[in-house]
């Protein structure tokens, strides 16, 4: 199965990176719906669409406005959105407010169930540490393939059994080692512990995403030390394409 990073971004856009989304065409699933959502439109293969939601912070969420012309259009025929109820009540008072965006994108919210199936598989979720809450989801396919995205939050021990066995776990990793100091106010991850976590979990391979903005290099967060710990490592990068 194709898997397409639209956006590989952390916080807001950079001239290299827009924010968050992870996004399967065969089936119509999306993870997360940042700004690089933009994207989505010319790569659809599906009329049916799944979204599912981390958590409600506007570098995940603001591209959920941007389905309104192909909902209205009617390339996307339905478009169901995955998400906590919190979460889901941020999106419908504050996203969807008039005065923020005037005209509701017909998508229906959904609270998330214990588990979702999509075409080929089935979704189940785990809470995260960060700042609101968030949540991190896996995808287990039929023929047994399967992938996480676990976005945003500070790498924890908690999400090994989660993770365990997994084909292909996209993880944040917001900052490099020197700014790990960052990492417990803003809730996010650095790179030597996230690959701690993807060796301690047995996955196949380790994309890294939702680096900072701020950090615009070829290599925002230090490969070669996650190299040294998991060295099936990889950087995401915004249209990068890979295979489960
Ligand atoms: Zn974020
Ligand atoms: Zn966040």
């Amino acid at each position: 199965m194709k898997l397409q990073f639209l956006g590989t971004g952390g916080f807001h856009p950079n001239e290299r990176r827009h924010t968050a989304c992870v996004w399967l065409p065969e089936i119509g699933v999306a993870l997360d719906a940042g700004s690089s959502l933009f994207r989505l439109p010319s790569r659809l293969q599906t009329t049916e669409l799944q979204f599912f939601l981390s958590h409600a912070h506007l570098d995940h969420i603001c591209g959920l406005t941007y389905l309104l012309a192909p909902l209205l259009q009617k390339t996307i025929a339905r478009c169901r959105v995955y998400a906590q109820p919190q979460v889901l009540a941020a999106v419908e008072e504050h996203l969807f407010c008039p005065l923020v965006f005037p005209v509701r994108p017909p998508v229906e919210l959904v609270e998330l169930p214990h588990q979702v199936d999509v075409p080929g598989g089935q979704v189940t979720w785990f809470p995260l540490h960060h700042p609101g809450g968030s949540t991190g989801y896996r995808i287990d396919f039929a023929e047994g393939r399967s992938l996480a995205y676990i976005s945003d939050t500070t790498a924890n021990v908690d999400s090994i059994p989660f993770l365990q066995g997994v084909d292909l776990l996209i993880h944040e990793c917001n900052y490099p080692d020197s700014l790990s100091n960052w990492c417990e106010p803003t809730g996010h991850s650095h790179t030597t512990q996230v690959a701690h976590i993807a060796a301690a979990a047995n996955v196949g391979r380790l994309y890294l995403t939702h680096f900072d903005p701020q950090l615009s290099g070829d290599d925002p967060i230090g490969l070669d030390t996650a190299r040294h710990i998991f060295p099936e490592t990889y950087l995401a990068e915004d249209l990068l394409e890979v295979r489960i």
